[in-house]
């Protein structure tokens, strides 16, 4: 029993439900956290690194899934691995040439055709304003830090240190000229970078990434070798390029202006701490340290892990299929298609009856739903991508992750100037996770997370609409969150509602963001904006498929659908990862997703009688419901 008994649920829901386990709970010492999605996903990794171990020894008839393993094979090989260490430094010696604008001018095509860290990023996305066609993005590099909000923390310093001493570490095995001097360069451009670049918050609202420059406008304040950088990549030239982040490109000159060095520095650092893993265990574990002391994790995951995740990486389609046909049954994606179509009806329901839109944009929101595509399970087709993803078993592992890389990212530049295929699954069905894609306007359900607690056919149906119907109901929702709003069927970028409309749910938008802002956890605090478009998703989860439950089994136990509710969101997490969390993380903690959430909802009030003197009660006047 995970239940806490000595914690009333009318005052904590969420520990009353968990509480036990969490107690129990040890965090595996490679992870930041555990329980809920992540005891599912590494039961399913468990799964996999099993048929890997024995694909290993005997090849399958699957041509793809043999590459993933080989490619897994290729990591455990570890006395290979070291192999690579001159193709690794000859690559970053060639960065010695970048020394002024010129050279830098000069070999752009080079850079970017090789898989150079560059100073800014290329990338060919769907079109916010016309989902048929792809266009080319410009955005900013990441910084050290996750997040540009984290330099003004008092934590900046200890964490950059971190920093420097593994790079120093890992410079120093390499036996790599100038280490201090590389070490010092790459934090002042970094410094400069996290000062121009957007914040987590920022990029959460994601319409303000699409901002059409004329490409010539773009040359101008970036650099004006980009043209034929794209003419010899592209072909052609689009007339318009998006940019992500307008604050970056205007200052973009200024970042680079005298600062080549400082570049060249940084572009090799950060290459080898892309690659240095792929040398041995040990590099790999100097090179995780930073990563360690930000997620709070205490050692590296184990050699098995990383050859399958990495493997994974580059091959998550096809393992995907390979996992859904072996382990989704058919009765199961059947069962979960009609919970998403009495979702999508209930959906439908309350848009009818609602009170605070207009019968204009009712319909068109009807419209958005009537269109939104489903994908369950895993793809029937794997995509050509992975076909073209093959490598020489004779090469070291850095080259083979090179020649993939390189691979890849010249698939995703061909897609330009072609029709968007829509029928392309963004998750594999192996992941434990769904999402909504706003620029297919469709929902995914992988295989893997239909599985209790979200789903069973041992469940009850009240468990099961309080797990993956919640789950459902939150990716549709998704389609009329904040951001969503703001595209339409097709998933363009389009004003669909009447202004007065359009007011009234950003005033409901802001009493989700209030309720949110600032709950306290540990010594940080929830930040509503950043959380904004998750919190109306798991608010709209909760609401339709509540309502789905009411009408396919009016005498329901609505006890049993929030406990199970509470359940999915189950979660024992390191100090410093819950603290990363609240700084990067679009999704609130699960604490608030289960304990605040709920307390929205008449029908949880009711469903355990909650009195005004609970903890979990809110008054009917605060409770924010939107969809
Ligand atoms: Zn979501």
């Amino acid at each position: 029993m995970n239940k806490n008994e000595n914690v009333r649920l009318e005052d904590d829901l969420y520990n009353y439900v968990n509480g036990s386990w969490i107690k129990k709970a040890k965090i595996p010492a490679d992870q930041p956290s555990t329980g809920g999605f992540i005891n599912l996903h590494n039961g399913v990794e468990k799964t996999m690194l099993k048929e890997f171990k024995n694909l290993a020894k005997k090849s399958s008839k699957d041509e793809l899934l043999n590459r993933a393993v080989t490619l897994y094979s290729k990591v455990m090989d570890e006395k290979n691995r070291l192999e690579g260490q001159n193709y690794l430094l000859e690559k970053v010696n060639y960065l010695n040439n970048i020394v002024d604008q010129k050279s830098f001018s000069d070999s752009l095509y080079y850079l970017y055709d090789n898989n150079y860290p560059l100073p800014f990023s290329i990338s060919v996305s769907e079109d916010m304003k016309d989902a048929t066609k792809y266009s080319l993005c410009i955005s900013g590099p990441n910084t050290i830090l996750p997040d540009t909000s984290m330099y003004n923390t008092p934590n900046k310093d200890l964490l950059l240190n971190v920093y420097k001493e593994m790079v120093k570490n890992i410079l120093e095995k390499l036996n790599y000229p100038n280490q201090s001097e590389l070490i010092e360069k790459t934090i002042s451009f970094d410094d400069k970078i996290r000062l121009i670049v957007k914040s987590s918050e920022e990029w959460a609202d994601y319409i303000k990434a699409y901002n059409p420059y004329p490409n010539s406008k773009v040359y101008k304040l970036l650099n004006p070798s980009l043209k034929q950088l794209i003419l010899a990549r592209f072909g052609k030239e689009p007339a318009n390029i998006i940019v992500y982040d307008p604050r970056f490109l205007k200052n973009f000159k200024d970042l680079m202006e005298n600062n080549y060095d400082l570049y060249q520095a940084w572009a090799k650092v950060n290459l080898i701490l892309q690659n240095v893993a792929y040398l041995s265990e040990e590099y790999r574990n100097l090179a995780g340290t930073f990563q360690r002391t930000i997620s709070g994790a205490k050692v590296m995951s184990s050699k098995e892990k990383f050859a399958y995740r990495l493997a994974n990486s580059y091959y998550d389609e096809v393992i995907g299929v390979y996992y859904g046909k072996k382990y989704f049954g058919e009765e199961a994606k059947k069962d979960v298609v009609n919970i998403v179509k009495n979702l999508i009806l209930s959906y439908k329901n309350r848009l009818n009856n609602n009170t605070w839109l207009s019968k204009e944009t009712i319909n068109k929101a009807i419209t958005k739903l009537d269109k939104m595509e489903i994908k369950i399970g895993y793809p029937d087709k794997i995509n050509d991508l992975f076909y073209n993803l093959s490598f020489s078993v004779n090469s070291s592992l850095i080259e083979i992750i090179d020649t993939l890389d390189k691979t890849r990212s010249s698939f995703e530049d061909k897609k330009l100037f072609k029709a968007v295929d829509r029928s392309v699954w963004v998750m594999s069905g192996n992941t434990v996770n769904a999402c909504y894609n706003p620029s297919f306007n469709d929902i995914t359900f992988p295989a893997a997370i239909l599985q209790a607690p979200f789903y069973s056919i041992n469940q009850s149906i009240e468990e099961n609409y309080g797990g993956i119907g919640a789950v459902i109901g939150h990716e549709i929702s998704h389609a009329f969150d904040n951001n969503g709003a703001q595209m339409d069927e097709f998933g363009n970028i389009n004003n669909w509602w009447t202004k007065e409309d359009y007011k009234n749910f950003k005033k409901k938008t802001k009493l989700m963001i209030d309720e949110f802002d600032g709950l306290p956890l540990l010594d940080a605090k929830v930040n509503g904006k950043l959380s904004v478009s998750e919190n109306i998703a798991d608010n709209g989860g909760i609401t339709s498929s509540l309502e789905s439950l009411k009408r396919i089994k009016p005498n329901c136990d609505l006890k049993q659908f929030f406990i199970n509710y509470a359940r999915i969101w189950c979660m024992k997490a390191r100090p410093e990862y819950i603290k990363l969390l609240l700084t990067v993380d679009v999704h609130g903690p699960s604490y608030y997703r289960a304990n605040m959430q709920v307390r929205n909802f008449k029908e949880f009030h009711e469903a355990f009688s909650i009195k005004d003197t609970d903890k979990m009660y809110l008054a009917p006047e605060k409770r924010v419901i939107i969809w």
